[in-house]
């Protein structure tokens, strides 16, 4: 063992409860990332607040609740024997499909006895005179390690509104980031239902289906492309299987690691014919590939509008009533907040039990104890369900108290927004590693590869620094600077930037505008691997 690394231990060899590395969160990235460092030899924990595995997928139970990426893409790729054994049902895996795929990993590489769960962390400080950081559960339990890394996921902080009187409502109340295990009965029961984001797109068809009553609250109206879930095709699933790996790098090698197929043509340069032919096509497979029908769909406000216009008048068809046809048509740019993927969505509103209350204009005034008012009116309600989304990419890191060199805490450090290298390392902040974490690509990508990506950079970065004998590493302050900047360049010439969308942070009140995720997963690996190549340009190691 080099020289450096041997002091360290000696150092640190009395401190009790120490750890190489301690991880926050066992979801798909902190699955991974005990296996990883497992292999390197590492002696690990893993802390999760939930009572089992699976982060977002854990809490997320609310009915319909399902993924947007095909299953045969959302899964992990680094054993080929488990992409091979594992066998998904659907084109889109269900959360309880999700949560069975999770629990099987951890059993087949026996990671579960190195979690410790029903554990939520409090506080993460760096200590300086032995470069390691101590991290505090909510009871009081502190331990040490060497790295501390953070897999605490993008969309885990759920958004709760400060909706006046919303502590006097005598219903049931339910978060869809944050629903019960059991199944509730909505049957017989008149319901609220605040958002129409991803979450209630999912949810709502299927609340309508056993409600007396549903309504939904509607802010801004969201584009809707259908899913067109079913069970997944055997000889498709026969086909990716013969050679997943090819079909793995193939998809890794796309804008965003997903199995979309771009279309090379401008939408301004096809006839209207062409271009309807495009977009029905593509309607009719469902799912995410309708955002490549053209290739500046995400570029050009004119041809993003013909795709816009598109959806309105499947709209306009699908619901009967003009007016709530309209009301349920937005005019933003489409994909500029998430595209959202639904199953007989828009046909929900043609049910009698379903209205739609337009609060745009005007917003929820209060929630009283028997329901809610918006606009001077009353809505008695027994359920009120919130589809208000999450504190996206930032808060679930910043809900920890993390202190890094000289006391800095995250929060003062993100004050004007979230500055990291990469998305991965934190000037002031060493030995701190974040998953998924803003300025990558993250949530603009598949999720599972981007994981997987951070997941082996982070250990291939733990094992040149053995190798080198170093015991810290972070990014310069400048390197921090610049990948910010690119950041922001590159979504710039997008036209991402321009709606209130959750990956500007805009909708939580107060939360500074910027845009976390980095656009573009081919041009994000293949600068994590230049930084590699040039000896972890960019970070200081000692
Ligand atoms: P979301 O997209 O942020 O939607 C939240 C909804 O709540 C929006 O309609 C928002 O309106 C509304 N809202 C928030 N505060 C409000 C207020 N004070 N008054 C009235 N309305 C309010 O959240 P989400 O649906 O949970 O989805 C978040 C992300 O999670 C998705 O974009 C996606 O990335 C991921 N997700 C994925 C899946 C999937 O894989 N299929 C499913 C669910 C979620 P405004 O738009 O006006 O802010």
């Amino acid at each position: 063992m080099p020289d450096a690394q041997q002091k360290f231990k000696k150092a640190t060899s009395k401190l009790i409860n120490n750890f190489d590395a301690v991880v926050i969160g066992a979801g798909f990235a902190g699955l991974f990332m005990l296996y990883k460092l497992r292999e390197l030899g590492l002696i690990v924990r893993v802390f999760e607040a939930a009572r089992e595995l699976g982060g977002t997928w854990f809490w997320n139970r609310y009915p319909g609740a399902r993924c947007d990426v095909e299953s045969m893409e959302y899964s992990y790729q680094f054993s080929e024997e488990l992409q091979q054994e594992w066998k998904w049902t659907e084109r889109y895996a269900s959360q309880p499909e999700i949560l069975s795929y999770i629990n099987y990993v951890a059993d087949k590489f026996q990671l579960r006895q190195d979690i410790q769960f029903n554990t939520r962390v409090k506080m993460a400080s760096f200590n300086e005179a032995i470069n390691r950081w101590t991290i505090e559960m909510v009871d009081g339990q502190k331990v040490n390690a060497q790295f501390c890394i953070m897999a605490t996921g993008c969309l885990s902080a759920p958004n709760l509104p400060k909706f006046k009187g919303l502590e006097t409502f005598e219903g049931s109340l339910y978060h869809t980031g944050n629903w019960p295990a059991e199944k509730i009965d909505f049957s017989g029961k008149t319901i609220g239902i605040i958002g129409t984001g991803s979450s209630a797109v999912q949810s709502i068809p299927l609340i309508a289906q056993e409600a007396k009553h549903l309504f939904v609250f509607q802010r801004s109206p969201n584009y809707v492309v259908p899913a067109r879930n079913k069970p997944i095709d055997p000889l498709i699933e026969q086909q990716i299987k013969a050679d997943y790996v090819s079909f793995r790098e193939r998809n890794n090698r796309k804008p965003a690691a997903v199995n979309i197929e771009y279309n090379d043509r401008s939408a301004l340069d096809v006839t209207a014919e062409e271009r309807q032919l495009e977009y029905e096509a593509r309607w009719e497979q469902g799912g995410f590939n309708f955002l490549g029908a053209f290739n500046d769909l995400l570029i050009n406000q004119a041809a993003n509008e013909t795709a816009a216009e598109f959806v309105r008048s499947k709209i306009r068809q699908v619901v009967q009533d003009p007016a709530v046809a309209e009301i349920l048509s937005p005019h933003d740019v489409l994909g500029c907040k998430r595209l959202c993927l639904g199953t007989n969505y828009y046909e929900t509103y043609n049910r009698p039990n379903v209205t739609l209350i337009d609060v745009s204009g005007s917003p929820i005034e209060e929630i009283i104890k028997n329901g809610l008012r918006v606009k001077g009116k009353e809505y008695p309600l027994d359920c009120l369900v919130l589809a208000t989304g999450f504190d996206a990419m930032t808060g679930a890191l910043l809900k920890i108290d993390i202190r890094g060199k000289n006391g800095t805490t995250l929060k003062q450090k993100w004050g004007a927004g979230p500055k990291s290298y990469l998305g991965i390392g934190i000037n002031g902040f060493p030995n701190l590693f974040t998953i998924t974490g803003p300025g990558s690509p993250s949530v603009l990508s598949n999720m599972l590869p981007s994981i997987e990506q951070h997941v082996n950079w982070i250990a291939e970065c733990i094992e040149y620094m053995r190798k080198h004998d170093f015991i810290s590493i972070e990014p310069t302050k400048e390197a921090e600077e610049a990948w910010v900047s690119h950041v922001n360049e590159v979504a710039s010439q997008t036209l991402l930037t321009t709606c209130n969308s959750w990956y500007l942070g805009a909708n939580i009140p107060g939360k500074p505008r910027v845009f976390m995720p980095y656009i573009g997963f081919p041009a994000y690996v293949d600068k994590c691997t230049e930084v590699v190549l040039n000896g972890y340009k960019g970070f200081v190691s000692n």
